[in-house]
């Protein structure tokens, strides 16, 4: 026990240090080789155990992008000119601030208090905003996109949110019980309306398709914990890469800037 304890407190101290010099500019080899990068795999049974680096790092990967999501927010509510755009935008930012801010809280009480009740609440939160955010960034295309007229495309709007509350359910039911069933659930939920709504050609499509193949991609690492280190960050970061690539096609396609009046020119002799 005693071993464990000071092997858990020298992890501790170097995984310290290291962030302490990458934070000054330095790059420490010696120390970086010393930290321990990854625990082993999870039984299908029991949660993965991040190492100290790897607690720091899915606080950073998430953290960082709290404040940047609300100014994205409010530059959405800045260039709406109307009710269902004003709505859309309110709808779509607070999912994108809860996503990261969520999982930021649920990070960084899991790095300090690993088996505290509220480690296991905002695990919950954590994954309930999965199905949450994947609602909301379909809401700008389902409110402000004209949709196909068949009655599949038309439902759509709450069906999602109806997807992610049966969802909600199902996981706060069967919490890390089927854990490769709940992946499952993510991207089903995320790929099922993507079809009825696009079924023609709309300023965005493209960006929508690639925003979903790099969430597609991420869910590779987020199945990987113990077998790739730091696993769950690089997810953490194809999150961030999918939700910008989505987030500038809202801004461009559904909130453009109205081009700014020119002066008229009167020429008076
Ligand atoms: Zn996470």
């Amino acid at each position: 026990m005693r071993k464990v304890y000071w092997s858990m407190q020298n992890n501790y101290i170097a995984t310290t240090r290291l962030y302490q010099d990458l934070l000054q500019g330095v790059i420490p080899w010696q120390q970086l080789r010393r930290v321990n990068w990854m625990n082993q795999r999870a039984t299908s049974k029991e949660a993965y155990r991040p190492t100290e680096a790897e607690h720091i790092a899915n606080v950073i990967t998430h953290g960082v992008w709290i404040v940047p999501s609300v100014l994205a927010t409010l530059e959405l509510l800045a260039r709406s000119h109307n009710g269902a755009q004003f709505l859309s935008a309110l709808v779509y930012g607070a999912t994108l601030i809860f996503l990261f801010s969520v999982s930021t809280g649920f990070h960084c009480v899991f790095y300090r208090n690993k088996h505290g009740p509220w480690k296991d609440v905002l695990h919950r939160c954590d994954r309930a905003m999965i199905y949450i955010f994947i609602a909301g960034s379909y809401f700008p295309w389902l409110t402000l996109q004209s949709l196909p007229s068949n009655c599949w495309a038309s439902s759509m709007k709450w069906l999602v949110w109806l997807l992610a509350a049966l969802g909600i359910i199902y996981q706060q039911v069967f919490h890390e019980k089927y854990k490769m069933l709940e992946t499952i659930c993510y991207v089903f939920m995320s790929t099922f309306p993507f079809p009825f709504i696009t079924q023609h050609d709309f300023p965005g499509k493209t960006e929508l398709k690639i925003g979903g193949m790099v969430y597609a991609l991420g869910v590779i690492f987020f199945k990987m914990d113990g077998s790739i280190p730091c696993a769950h960050a690089i997810w953490h970061l194809f999150v961030v890469m999918a939700a910008a690539v989505h987030y500038f096609a809202v801004l461009n396609y559904l909130y453009p800037e109205l081009p700014i009046p020119q002066p008229s020119l009167s020429i008076t002799s």
